[in-house]
């Protein structure tokens, strides 16, 4: 054994290794869009575990740099990123991840071939995958709530595969006081004078204490126009452009990067809008409601990337297992590692399967296919899917590195990267309380307690009493039955755990419907 040397995990096309998003996606397409997604997917499958990884390793190490000002001292606020970042946003163009969702080729399957698309794409990706989400989510805001002009402007970027005529999006709401709470917003909305290349109506004043992808090319972002309310009511929703045509920022001063525990190749910056030229979207006010159509879409984002980074942790571990040995035979064949892998599997089948469904229905509501019960649970269960699929992938993520041993706390190895990055998922887009707290907040509004409780009674596995859909439901109902008549506050004392055991129930509920 001295000159014993361990081999590392490897991965394969990624695609071809995943028998549970095959099998889901033969179920679910339809043959036409069968024919063209699972080739593209393969090839993606592909690209995700050959040439990805190698930007990714590039993006990951070269971290983005604030340049504030020039060698003659002129403010210049320049961000530069690694070429292996660049590299991404081009494959992300290319492969139509957000383009795909947007053609709508395939009706209300097309948000699930798109889905399976960002699945694959972004563990490979550096996270790249947050620009994407936040570039979805304006085109989506856009559609909904923007004038002719504007959506002419801009979504044929945001749902380009030419690269060089692709744009990113940010989403601009936290500020110093705070990101889950945003009536405390800041940000000034002045009536705008000059001329503006997008018919800018009002200049913007304020700071924002959280902005990603801040080498987007636009922004959507909330700010108070002159005169109106105080606290949330008083919002607008704003769009933005970040330069001019002589790629100086429009009235925008950054100040420093964030220093990160992960996501460490995404530039987050720290900015304030010093007169910066933005048109209103969708008329005065409802600005939380309107970005609320963003946020709808980057949850979801959320839940994909974050069962994709699972996926990935675990195909890591299972590659892992069958490499290393310990007292004399490979992990894979000691009984109590196989079953510690197991469970992992479980949780994460669970979570693709609500995934999958949730993005079905999102697919579904944008082609005006949904119904009403349906639309209800889109709304109730998004916050539900997020928080659920964060907490799980965190929770693999840290266990798939105490599968590593030491080397899953070393650096070079890339594993405590896993970690890290998961942590990201349960903190943006909604922390696990307020995302639970928004839960009961549809309950409330949508009065979708007793649809959701429908949806469970006639599901496959409430009618086959499977057995780990049973003893969830018997725990949910006894928590409701407790919780009937109490106080608002005994409600909200146990939304978190009611989210979770809702997380819970669903997903047995896709395994059972979908036979995964
Ligand atoms: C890497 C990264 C990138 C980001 N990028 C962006 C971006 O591009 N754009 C953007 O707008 N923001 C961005 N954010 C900010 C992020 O969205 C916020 O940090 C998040 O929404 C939480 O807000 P906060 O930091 O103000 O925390 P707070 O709202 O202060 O929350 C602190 C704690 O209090 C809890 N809490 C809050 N309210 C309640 C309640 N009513 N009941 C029970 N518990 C409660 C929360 O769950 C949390 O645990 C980013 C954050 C990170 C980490």
């Amino acid at each position: 054994m001295k000159n014993f040397y361990q081999d590392g995990p490897s991965l394969t096309n990624t695609f071809q290794s995943d028998v549970l998003l095959q099998k889901f996606l033969k179920k679910i397409l339809p043959a036409d869009c069968q024919k063209q997604a699972l080739p593209h997917l393969d090839r993606l499958g592909q690209r995700a575990a050959t040439e990805m990884l190698t930007f990714a390793e590039d993006a990951e190490s070269h971290p983005p740099v604030h340049v504030p000002f020039d060698p003659w001292g002129r403010r210049i606020d320049e961000i530069r990123v690694s070429a292996g970042w660049k590299a991404m946003e081009k494959i992300a163009a290319e492969e139509g991840i957000v383009a795909t969702a947007y053609e709508r080729k395939y009706g209300s399957y097309s948000r699930v071939y798109q889905m399976a698309l960002l699945y694959l794409y972004s563990p490979s990706s550096a996270i790249f995958s947050c620009p994407l989400a936040m570039t979805d989510g304006a085109a989506r805001a856009l559609e909904l709530y923007g004038t002719p002009e504007m959506k002419t402007r801009a979504i044929p970027h945001l749902t380009s595969r030419d690269p060089k005529t692709f744009w990113t999006a940010g989403q601009w709401m936290t500020e110093r006081t705070g990101g889950s709470d945003v009536s405390g917003t800041s940000t000034d909305a002045h009536p705008f004078t000059g001329d503006s290349e997008f018919g800018a109506t009002h200049s913007l004043h304020g700071t924002k204490w959280f902005t990603s992808a801040t080498t987007s090319q636009m922004a959507l972002t909330l700010a108070r126009p002159d005169g109106a309310a105080a606290g949330s009511k008083g919002l607008s929703l704003f769009y933005l452009e970040l330069r001019n045509d002589q790629e100086q920022l429009n009235h925008i001063q950054i100040h420093r990067l964030k220093d990160k525990l992960g996501t460490k190749a995404l530039p987050t910056a720290e900015l304030s809008l010093q007169g910066t030229p933005a048109r209103m979207i969708g008329g005065e006010g409802d600005g939380i409601k309107k970005i609320a159509s963003v946020l709808n879409i980057t949850r979801i984002y959320n839940s994909i990337c974050a069962i994709g980074h699972a996926r990935r942790a675990l195909d890591l571990a299972q590659s892992y297992s069958r490499k290393r040995k310990a007292f004399g035979k490979l992990l894979i064949d000691h009984p109590l590692h196989q079953e510690t892998l197991r469970w992992l599997e479980d949780d994460f089948r669970r979570c693709f399967a609500f995934s999958f469904h949730i993005a079905h229905l999102l697919g579904k509501d944008e082609v005006g296919e949904i119904n009403a019960k349906e639309r209800t649970l889109l709304r109730t269960l998004t916050p539900v899917l997020k928080l659920y699929t964060a907490k799980k992938a965190l929770a693999i993520s840290s266990e798939v590195v105490e599968m590593f041993g030491g080397a899953g706390y070393v650096e070079d190895t890339g594993l405590p990267r896993l970690l890290r990055d998961a942590q990201v998922f349960t903190i943006w887009e909604g922390t696990t309380n307020v995302l639970s707290l928004d839960m009961l907040r549809a309950f409330e509004k949508e009065q979708s307690l007793p649809v959701l409780i429908e949806f469970f009674k006639t599901s496959k596995a409430f009618k086959t009493s499977a057995p780990a859909f049973i003893s969830k439901w018997n725990e949910f109902e006894t928590l409701i039955g407790s919780l009937q008549k109490s106080t608002p506050d005994e409600w909200e004392r146990h939304a978190r755990q009611l989210a979770l055991l809702t997380g819970d129930l669903v997903s047995e509920c896709m395994i059972v419907e979908h036979e995964l």
